[in-house]
């Protein structure tokens, strides 16, 4: 069996008037905002699903039904929080994740640093295993007429153990030292 286990994800809402556009956890200065059960971070979700597909845990609707009145206006970060809690519950790691936000307006770029500082943030990952990038539809589909935001996400996890634990020089002479003493132990017994 592979160490390492990858998943996608990918996600839409609609864009509406009177609502607060929420990206990545990021508010985002805009006159509509997206349509959901939650806050509708349609960026958030595509992650987090990218996450659950790569441990196999099913999707973000079967942890967190629409239809639960206790998710109405959720902040998407209590989901992605949830599952990365999952995850290492497994012994899964987060060894890296890409995503693209598909939107037309407004201009993501100024936001996308402050997007990936929250992510990683909530993830527990340094920044530097999050990518985040941002497209138009060149004006076609629904996302390309400014009616909708989109996004994709892959994850790539993997097993806790199968990442070499870091030990300092010091700590690994420790180490060996420790297997010496046991060895000797034995021998004398
Ligand atoms: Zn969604």
């Amino acid at each position: 069996m592979s160490q390492f286990r990858v998943g996608i994800g990918n996600d839409i809402h609609r864009l509406v008037e009177g609502r607060k556009l929420i990206l990545g956890g990021v508010e985002i200065p805009y006159d509509r905002g997206l349509l959901g059960h939650s806050d509708g971070d349609s960026l958030t979700h595509a992650i987090t699903d990218a996450l659950l597909g790569a441990a196999s845990l099913g999707d973000i609707g079967s942890h967190f039904s629409d239809k639960d009145p206790r998710w109405a206006g959720a902040d998407s970060f209590v989901f992605l929080r949830h599952v990365r809690g999952l995850l290492e519950e497994r012994g899964f790691e987060i060894a890296n994740i890409d995503a693209t936000i598909l939107a037309e307006r407004p201009k993501m770029a100024p936001h996308i640093p402050a997007m990936k500082a929250r992510l990683a943030e909530a993830m527990e990952i340094e920044q530097s295993q999050i990518n985040i990038k941002a497209k138009t539809n060149e004006g076609l589909d629904a996302i390309g007429c400014g009616d909708a935001i989109g996004a994709q996400a892959v994850a790539l996890i993997a097993v806790a153990d199968s990442i070499p634990a870091k030990l300092s020089v010091d700590e690994e002479l420790e180490m060996i030292e420790e297997m010496i003493l046991e060895f000797d132990k034995r021998e004398v017994s």
